[in-house]
């Protein structure tokens, strides 16, 4: 069970030993929503550059419900999860149409808005609101999990929604409330770490945890055995037409919605049977060049991809042609796509 103590503890810890990051300095909602959606699934490090970029860029909430959607996926260009940053241009304009410009202080009518679920309407509402509402993310289910040695699947929805009640019942309010949650969430980023030994030595934790009491902190968290990942073997044609190449952009939903994709059949060809798909464009053969095999792993699938470049007459339907240039400056291309981009702008 969860007790003030595990919350007095954590804010101690982090007060002395939290890290000095960008979006800690103040507590401007827009800012620390930006950042919170940015570090789902990346680095801290990696998300500084990003960070710095996007709000010198687009330094309020207002000015992002009216940004350039192109220029927004520019922007998040490597990050991935694409759909995040859609989904915070969609929030912005709702907040601007519902909200006076700003976001709500309150964890249900942040909730409301697009892209801000369960853990994001935690971490505005008590970092920037100082409200009483937990945000849990990985980090925080591995030293609940641990602390109250909890043998249950982490991945469970039914598990998340406990440890957020059971953190809900202790979560003090003011600043406490967004030291608590930077805090648990560092905690398990530094102390009680996600692959190999945690330090448990250092943690303001180690009275209170009974993973380390009974040693269990191999089999805490405990996840059951993911589905394996869906192949799909594809091939890629980085079709060239008067200087330019044939790009389209993908559609509003699904995996990288609203991208720039390269034309693609979603087979391994042989080159036996690359006539067959090219012809119909004019394709000139003799200009055929491989340009070598790539995998992309995303979440639940991975494309094994084969790319070619090749000189046409006619592009596909629902294409258009781009310039090298325009491509990397302008149109957000999925990280998939980059390798075989970077071969062709090299030899243009
Ligand atoms: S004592 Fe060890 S296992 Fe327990 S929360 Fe701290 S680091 Fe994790």
């Amino acid at each position: 069970m969860l007790t003030e103590e595990f919350a007095g503890r954590v804010v101690t810890w982090f007060r002395k030993n939290g890290r000095i990051l960008p979006w800690r300095v103040g507590r401007d909602p827009y800012r620390i929503w930006i950042s919170e959606i940015m570090l789902q699934q990346t680095r801290i490090e990696a998300v500084i550059p990003y960070y710095h970029r996007f709000l010198e860029e687009l330094p309020s909430l207002s000015e992002l419900a009216v940004c350039d959607s192109d220029r927004l996926m520019k922007l998040w260009e490597g990050l991935g999860y694409y759909s995040r940053a859609r989904n915070l241009k969609r929030a912005a304009e709702a907040a601007v149409e519902k909200f006076g410009g700003t976001l709500p202080r309150d964890a249900a009518l942040l909730r409301s808005l697009p892209g801000i679920g369960e853990y994001t309407a935690g971490a505005i509402s008590s970092i920037a609101f100082g409200l009483p509402e937990p945000a849990v993310d990985g980090n925080v289910l591995r030293v609940v999990a641990r602390v109250t040695a909890d043998p249950r699947d982490v991945l469970l929805a039914s598990t998340k929604k406990d440890v957020t009640e059971a953190l809900r019942l202790i979560y003090p309010t003011g600043q406490a409330a967004g030291d608590l949650t930077e805090g648990i969430m560092e905690l398990g980023e530094r102390v009680c770490l996600p692959n190999g030994t945690p330090l448990c030595e250092s943690c303001p934790l180690k009275e209170l945890c009974l993973s380390r009491k009974e040693n269990l902190w191999e089999a805490i968290p405990y996840r059951a055995p993911k589905a394996q990942r869906r192949i799909v073997p594809m091939t890629v044609f980085l079709l060239e037409k008067d200087g330019g190449f044939a790009l389209r952009r993908r559609g509003e939903t699904g995996l990288l919605a609203g991208l720039w994709e390269f034309y693609s059949v979603e087979r391994a060809l042989t080159k036996r049977e690359l006539p067959e798909y090219l012809a119909p464009l004019g394709a000139d053969m003799a200009s055929l060049t491989d340009l070598g095999k790539k995998k992309h792993v995303f979440t639940h699938v991975e494309w094994h991809m084969h790319a070619y470049r090749v000189r046409v007459s006619s592009l596909p339907q629902g294409f258009s042609l781009h310039g090298a240039e325009e491509i990397g400056d302008s149109l957000a291309l999925p990280t998939a796509f980059k390798p075989f981009y970077e071969k062709i702008k090299k030899a243009v």
